[in-house]
């Protein structure tokens, strides 16, 4: 990979960014994604931010490799601090971090969001959280997308501000609104193996104390089996 050749992974993010938006990348580490996209036409202009000093020089590096310096800031900062009022950001990209993680960028740098039009998110695991998050803070899935590369399956989510509060059932946040509504080959393989592991697990708790912690933990993955299983039937009948 470098940053004219994207993952599949990063190139999928990459079809998300609006042409001529200004991007920051947040957790750039190499910075081919802000790279590409500008080397491609895509954004005019971009911020790369890192927090690590090692990806944050390897970023810098690349940046100037390609001679992008002019139009491509390397921040060392945690989070959305890399973003200035001034830069005039339209869209953000945190992508090949847990969810959870992503969540808490966004959490503790809501007042860098002003301005910005749309988020693209790719969490490498719990995608739950980020929409738990899009819903709290009135932020509506617009786009979403299923891949697989390498044998993992990754999921891309496409934010953008509502003005009105907007809410989600509790299979939409688990699987993804429009991710549902196509139930595409690698949808089912995702889910598949995520219900067959929880089934596992719950198998494993049953030989174990029942403790109030063991009970609550038990119930809430029979719940997520439930919700899943449904989707899976109802596809198959
Ligand atoms: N975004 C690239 C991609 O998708 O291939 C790199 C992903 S890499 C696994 C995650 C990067 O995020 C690491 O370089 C890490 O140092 C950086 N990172 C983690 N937490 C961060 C934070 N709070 N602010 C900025 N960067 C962060």
């Amino acid at each position: 990979m470098n940053a004219q050749q994207l993952s599949h992974r990063l190139t999928r993010v990459a079809h998300h960014v609006p042409k001529g938006a200004v991007v920051a990348d947040i957790g750039s580490d190499h910075a081919y994604l802000p790279c590409y996209l500008v080397l491609n036409g895509i954004a005019g202009k971009a911020v790369a931010g890192e927090v690590v000093r090692g990806p944050f020089e390897s970023a810098k590096r690349q940046v100037q490799q390609e001679g992008l310096n002019s139009q491509i800031e390397v921040r060392l900062a945690s989070g959305l601090d890399a973003v200035h009022p001034e830069d005039g950001i339209t869209a953000v990209t945190i992508a090949g971090m847990g969810g959870p993680l992503i969540c808490s960028i966004l959490e503790q740098g809501k007042d860098r969001l002003p301005g910005v039009e749309r988020l693209i998110l790719q969490p490498n695991v719990h995608a739950k959280s980020i929409r738990d998050w899009a819903v709290a803070n009135n932020w509506s899935i617009v786009e979403e997308e299923i891949l697989k590369e390498n044998e993992k399956i990754y999921e891309i989510l496409v934010l953008e501000k509502e003005q009105t509060p907007i809410s989600l059932t509790q299979q939409q946040l688990l699987m993804g609104p429009k991710l549902l509504e196509e139930k595409t080959a690698i949808f089912h393989e995702k889910w598949t193996r995520e219900s067959d592991q929880w089934k596992k697990i719950v198998a494993s708790m049953e030989s174990t104390a029942q403790t109030m912690e063991i009970i609550e933990k038990k119930q809430e993955l029979v719940e997520k089996i439930q919700l899943v299983e449904e989707v899976l039937q109802r596809e198959n009948s």
